[in-house]
């Protein structure tokens, strides 16, 4: 990979694929694939990520909120797109977008029925949630009769899929809670079908649940954080491979004498003779202050430099004492080593919350 003389995210598009097909080995030929590219396809490039992916066997594309969901349109995506938690301020435009809302309580329902039915759409397709033990979005067996009831009095929407979602699929001392999951999602899509008359998808399985619950894959699955190379667990890990690499540079490095402090407030204070680096990334990129005084930390020339003092809002100062190193440097925060859920563990995270925490201002680069 090429070196760096600014911060940068790179997009490894090979790593992409790798991931993309370790998944699709994992799953049944006939079984759909949707790719969840929420929150700029995690951190990364939501644009390139779909426009990437759309070329190969990818069945549907999620986003979480309306407006990723027309920002995929703006960038010329064509495949389906479920938006898994619009808001009915947005239902018109989910309409003018051919976007297709999940729809998990009856006050969600009922006012895109109504919108669908002002628009004058027929058969416009809608995905019912259905809360199975996560406790977040989603209606309850108990509702399938009203909505059932519902959906007789218009032509206006057809379901496409019912679905739930896992809540601890990584989690295999959970695993009697997931299975459980599972069973009460096969008991509502029974008691649906036999309602409404007709067979939706049903999908079900995040990453995890794809690598742990093969019975539970159903008709598609969805998969966002395996996509992006992480498989929750070490072993799994070893199958994936991360698709983004966090790079920057020393801008400057100072001599710290015994006594002398570095950063704001003046966090650090040595007790010897050091040396500092600077690097250009700060909480504002994403590297928030639970990194700092040396909880987390930089990849120099193989060898770690950690934090010192507090993290500033567009910088950080790493204690490259032990490192050879010079102004113009490469730093790497993560990629393969350590990869970003290595480097959260440092502040007690995980790579979810890293990697989407990259901010805008980082440059993208898409290596190909
Ligand atoms: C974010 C999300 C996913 C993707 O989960 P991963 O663990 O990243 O694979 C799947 N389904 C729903 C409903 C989600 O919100």
């Amino acid at each position: 990979m090429s070196k760096t003389q600014e911060t940068v995210l790179e997009i490894d598009l090979k790593a992409l694929k790798h991931n993309f097909d370790y998944l699709k080995s994992r799953i049944l030929k006939d079984t759909k694939f949707l790719v969840v590219v929420k929150a700029y396809a995690y951190g990364s490039d939501a644009r390139e990520i779909a426009a990437y992916l759309e070329n190969l066997n990818v069945d549907y594309f999620a986003v979480a909120y309306t407006n990723e969901g027309v920002a995929l349109r703006d960038a010329g995506i064509i495949k389906p797109i479920l938006v898994l938690h619009p808001q009915p301020i947005n239902y018109k435009t989910i309409i003018d977008r051919c976007l297709e809302p999940s729809l998990y309580n009856f006050n969600s329902f009922n006012k895109f029925i109504a919108v669908a039915s002002e628009e004058n759409q027929k058969n416009y397709p809608v995905h019912i949630k259905f809360n199975t033990g996560l406790n977040r979005l989603g209606f309850k067996a108990l509702d399938i009769e009203e909505i059932h009831n519902k959906l007789k009095t218009t032509s206006a929407v057809k379901v496409k899929s019912i679905f739930s979602h896992l809540a601890a699929s990584e989690d295999l001392t959970e695993k009697k809670f997931t299975l459980n999951q599972i069973q009460i999602f096969k008991t509502i899509s029974d008691k649906f079908i036999s309602k409404v008359g007709y067979k939706p998808m049903l999908h079900l399985c995040n990453t995890s649940g794809i690598l742990n619950y093969p019975e539970a894959h159903l008709d598609m699955v969805r998969s966002g954080i395996g996509i992006y190379g992480f498989g929750n667990s070490e072993k799994e890990n070893k199958h994936f491979s991360p698709v983004v690499t966090l790079k920057s540079v020393i801008s400057q490095i100072h001599s710290i004498e015994k006594g002398e402090t570095v950063g704001y407030n003046r966090a650090f204070k040595s007790d010897n003779l050091i040396k500092t680096a600077t690097i250009p990334i700060g909480h504002a990129d994403g590297i928030g202050r639970q990194y700092g005084n040396g909880k987390g930390f930089v990849t120099i020339h193989g060898k770690r430099a950690y934090i010192v003092g507090n993290v500033c809002m567009d910088m950080i100062m790493v204690n490259v004492a032990d490192i050879d190193c010079k102004e113009g440097d490469e730093v790497i925060i993560f990629g393969e080593n350590p990869n970003a859920s290595e480097f959260a563990e440092r502040a007690n995270t995980i790579s979810y919350e890293i990697i989407t925490a990259i901010s805008q201002r980082v440059k993208r680069l898409i290596i190909k």
